[in-house]
């Protein structure tokens, strides 16, 4: 009988994803052992292309990979365009205060996934973690104490595998098996519970310039279509319906493609000259669902959880690999402190765990008010939408995700108050989109006084700050009361005060 080959590392990272990724890179830089252990091979196909500044200009400096992300060729996305909400006329949210004019960090990429995530996997392993693609992770192991110490994996000859870590990481997504093992549960969101099908397009029409890079959303009476231009000819097209059309559109998700495109006038016009493409990574019509989670645990003494194997709100505004990559550098900070045997493990991960609740639930706030401001009475989709309609289950768990962190920014005590937050921010998020279209929108002043919006781009620019000028940046003050602050490389965390 063959015996397993035995390792040791520092840190074990399950999934080279975005999230992956960014952990084993950031660990990696302060010196610790790192092993990256990816399922597939890359370039592998992965949905999530439109991107958010914060994790270009903030999270990809501090990975270095800042001039391949430049030479790469994606679009630059300068923000998004949206027929949603009371008006017809499609409106545009751009990254910078005016929208005619963009500052040097104000836009985005569009990236076709396959691409972006190989430099990102190639950079961790330039940077010093050892990956190796084609192992998958079969499951984590324990020590007697509670302590997850270590996982098994199979190899690509099929031999299996075991290793120690001191930190096991869970980056392995959204079909996440060892996730559990954190303790907890998955809950779902029947909010946010749709069914997305998408494909890809060529010589589909492109918005007018300088808004040609947009992502352009587009409401209709069964949901709404992302229309995401991935190069000049290349397009993302999917289309967000009701859950309940499962059946239907995995019956035949060519018909209901053709069905839904012919249903929504403006994603027609655009696809009208465009033909879809049918071989290769976008060669075929996938569908996703049950894609709107957190787990109501991220960690646990030896294991994190990151990116979607932790949560993931929805589509509509590009929040998934910002909350992958963020909450990777949230923990990785935590990881380096503890090994540096600088702060003690709960006092780190209970840094971790607050802001990257804290984060998800500034989105989920954000995307809430997305959803409740399109008015459309008479739709299904639309009407499931609307804050008022929200479950008592639903707020409940809102309620608990995001409460009781010792901070005045969710001051919620129970699920009355959670409603009348909601309720209250969507309503304010819906009257300055109002004011933005009608004042043509050549500032996007009105939009970033709205506090969703103000929240929704705090952290990130926080990190993009730091991660451009490092020490430069100041000192940073505690997110939480009592909490800790990132050292001026952004690495690491560090009682409030100059840093050691
Ligand atoms: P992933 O990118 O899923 O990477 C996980 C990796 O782990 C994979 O490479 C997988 O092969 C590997 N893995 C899995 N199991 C194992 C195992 N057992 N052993 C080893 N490796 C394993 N986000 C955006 O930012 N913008 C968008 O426009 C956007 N659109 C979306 C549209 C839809 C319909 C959906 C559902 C999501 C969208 N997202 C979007 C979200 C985005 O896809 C995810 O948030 C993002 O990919 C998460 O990154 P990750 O690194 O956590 O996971």
């Amino acid at each position: 009988m063959s015996t397993a080959r035995h390792e040791e590392f520092d840190v074990v990272v399950v999934g080279g994803g975005p999230a992956g990724s960014t952990l084993a890179t950031l660990v990696a830089l302060r010196g610790h052992r790192v092993l990256l252990l990816e399922k597939e091979t890359f370039p592998r196909y992965q949905i999530g292309e439109s991107l958010l500044p914060s994790t270009i200009h903030g999270i990809c400096r501090l990975l270095g990979v800042t001039g391949e992300l430049a030479d790469a060729g994606f679009p630059h996305k300068r923000g998004g365009t949206f027929r949603w909400g009371s008006n017809p006329t499609p409106w545009n949210f751009a990254f910078s205060v005016s929208s005619k004019v963009a500052g040097p960090t104000s836009f985005a990429y569009q990236v076709e996934r396959s691409r972006f995530d190989k430099i990102l996997l190639d950079n961790a392993a330039r940077k010093g973690a050892d990956v190796r693609q084609n192992h998958t992770v079969t499951d984590v192991v324990e020590d007697g104490d509670g302590r997850v110490s270590g996982l098994r994996y199979t190899g690509p000859d099929g031999t299996a595998g075991e290793v120690s870590a001191r930190y096991v990481v869970d980056a392995s997504g959204n079909t996440s098996r060892i996730g559990k093992r954190v303790g907890g549960s998955r809950q779902y969101s029947d909010f946010f519970r749709s069914l997305a099908l998408f494909g890809y397009f060529e010589n589909g029409k492109r918005l007018p310039p300088p808004n040609s890079g947009n992502i352009l959303c587009v409401a209709f009476s069964h949901g709404w279509f992302w229309y995401i231009p991935l190069s000049d000819t290349l397009t993302s097209v999917g289309a967000v319906v009701r859950r309940e059309e499962a059946a239907k559109v995995q019956g035949d998700p060519e018909a209901a493609m053709r069905t839904l495109v012919g249903e929504c006038p403006l994603i027609d016009e655009y696809l009208a000259g465009a033909t879809r493409v049918t071989t290769g990574q976008y060669g075929k019509l996938r569908v996703r669902k049950d894609y709107s989670y957190h787990h109501t645990k991220f960690w646990r003494p030896g294991m994190v959880l990151v990116g979607d194997a932790a949560c993931f709100v929805d589509p509509v505004f590009s929040s998934g690999v910002h909350l992958a990559t963020y909450s990777a550098l949230l923990a990785a900070r935590s990881i380096n402190s503890v090994l540096a045997g600088t702060t003690g493990e709960q006092r780190a991960f209970g840094e971790f765990e607050a802001r990257y609740r804290r984060e998800y639930g500034v989105f989920y706030e954000f995307l809430t008010s997305f959803y409740d401001m399109h008015i459309d009475e008479d739709s299904y989709f639309w009407s499931a939408k609307k804050v008022t309609k929200s479950s008592h289950t639903e707020l409940e768990s809102f309620v608990e995700l995001v409460a009781g962190m010792s901070s005045t920014d969710f001051d919620l005590s129970d699920t009355e108050s959670g409603v009348l937050r909601l309720k209250r921010r969507s309503a304010e998020f819906a009257e300055a989109v109002d004011t933005l279209v009608g004042e043509r929108e050549e500032n996007m002043a009105p939009l970033f006084r709205s506090t969703v919006v103000r929240d929704a781009m705090q952290a990130g620019s926080q990190v993009q700050t730091r991660a451009q000028l490092g020490a430069d940046a100041g000192e940073e003050v505690p997110v939480f009361d009592g909490g800790l602050v990132a050292s001026s490389d952004g690495l690491s965390w560090h009682e409030p005060g100059p840093d050691r």
